[in-house]
């Protein structure tokens, strides 16, 4: 570390300061000395400035609060109280990017504009939504879920904004096969739930609740912040402190703790509606998906992360990657399952399958993944073939892919929901590979 200025300015205390040459940046990162809030402010000569605000927001259940209480904050706030402010800012800010996530353990808010004057309307905007949102219960209702009547004779129904959403997203086979295959390497734990709610279990959640969770998450002493860009680093601090001295610290327990690793894989089927109109006559109903998940060791250190998402892509980052070839080579598929790496969880997984199998040579699939890695790890992987893959991997992280966004919230549901479909399986191999980080080579 090296502190080069004062160490305490606008209620915050600079913990370290360090150059970070790959990106052309001075990183400082703070604490607020009130509230406990955690800021990461990178300063640099880049027009395009970005603010983000985050909370850790575990779920205990499935009811999708954390989702719910996402879309809610956006619903006006104490200083904007229009109906929906986020939708008049994509009309008229200059924004580059607006938007929410949230994840299995957290919810984030960035922003993005190169111009300074909208770049702070748009954190007071975000600032207040966060933190002194509206959150009245015709918002919970219209955002997470309410009883609808069409009809006197007719039987009630549930709508809701996320309700609907996820309604969608249960519709699709493989959004559900990546739900289940994350819950059911994580039995024990957070992520054994679903962040984004279960429409089964939506209805269970309560406007109090909604309440709670907010007063208990989205907090200063929970937040992490982070600047970037070519804005005035002292003014940071101090339109943050201006937001956070309203707040007193409190004691905030959302760490999320490690699942205990299985004493044997473990194999599961699931099931869901699949299409009568894909089967041919005479030919097997090839409808069957199968995802091999692995949990990870939690990854701590910045080399095994890129060396973990390195190996991804060499794994099956391209056609001509070895696990990828002898998958689709295999002829047993149509297509690649399974989401690859997801190193956002805080014991990354890492899942890979096929689509469109015939139920028949599910453990063929199996066996084939297993006997490829195997066969990796023993005899290394050649380089010619991965040179391209290793360099793009190093260059070009992944956009995150787990987030679920407002903006395109509403167009989501309606396309999925049509489709006519019957049952088919969904067959989930999970397994416990002691230490994948360590066990295939040649990279
Ligand atoms: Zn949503």
């Amino acid at each position: 570390m090296t502190a080069t200025q004062s160490t305490a300015s606008h209620g915050f205390e600079l913990l370290r300061e360090q150059n970070l040459a790959e990106i052309n940046s001075t990183a400082r990162f703070y604490r607020h000395g009130r509230t406990g809030a955690e800021l990461l402010s990178l300063i640099n000569s880049d027009e395009n400035k970005v603010f983000g605000v985050s909370f850790a927001t575990p779920p205990s259940d499935s009811t999708g609060v954390a989702h719910i209480l996402e879309h809610s904050v956006l619903c006006g706030s104490r200083k904007y109280q229009v109906k929906e402010p986020f939708v008049e800012l994509m009309k008229s800010s200059l924004s580059t990017f607006l938007n929410a996530m949230t994840y299995p353990d957290k919810t984030c808010y960035p922003v993005a504009s190169q111009n300074v004057q909208d770049f702070y309307n748009l954190i007071d905007v975000y600032l207040d939504a966060v933190f002194f949102p509206r959150l009245t219960p015709q918002i919970f209702q219209q955002e997470g879920w309410h009883y609808e009547l069409h009809a006197p004779d007719a039987p009630l129904i549930y709508k809701g904004v996320v309700f609907n959403e996820m309604k969608g997203n249960y519709s699709s086979p493989d959004t559900m096969l990546l739900e289940l295959s994350q819950r059911s390497l994580y039995p024990d734990i957070t992520y054994g739930f679903d962040s984004g709610g279960d429409p089964k279990h939506i209805p269970d959640l309560t406007y109090e609740q909604l309440k709670a969770f907010h007063e208990q998450h989205y907090h200063p002493s929970n937040a992490k912040l982070f600047f970037y860009g070519d804005d005035d680093p002292d003014e940071r601090l101090r339109l943050l402190d201006r937001r956070l001295g309203e707040f007193n610290r409190i004691t905030v327990d959302a760490k999320v703790p490690l699942q205990p690793r299985f004493t044997a894989p473990r194999r599961l089927i699931h099931t869901y509606p699949a299409g009568q109109a894909d089967e041919q006559a005479g030919e097997p109903a090839k409808e069957t998906m199968l995802t091999v998940n692995w949990m990870l060791d939690e990854v701590i250190d910045v080399e095994t992360a890129l060396a973990l998402n390195t190996l991804e892509h060499i794994l099956i980052g391209m056609p001509a990657a070895p696990l990828y070839k002898a998958l689709i080579d295999s002829g047993l598929g149509e297509a690649l399952a399974g989401g690859g790496l997801d190193d956002e969880l805080r014991q990354p997984m890492f899942s890979i399958g096929l689509k469109g199998i015939d139920p028949v040579n599910v453990g063929k699939v199996g066996r084939l993944i297993a006997d490829t890695i195997s066969s990796l790890a023993e005899k290394g992987i050649v380089c010619g073939h991965c040179d391209p893959g290793c360099t793009g991997a190093i260059r070009c992280r992944r956009l995150p892919s787990s987030g679920r966004s407002p903006p395109s919230r509403r167009r989501l549901p309606a396309t999925r929901a049509t489709s006519k479909r019957c049952s088919s399986a969904i067959s989930s191999i999970i397994d416990t590979a002691p230490n994948w980080s360590s066990s295939p080579t040649g990279i």
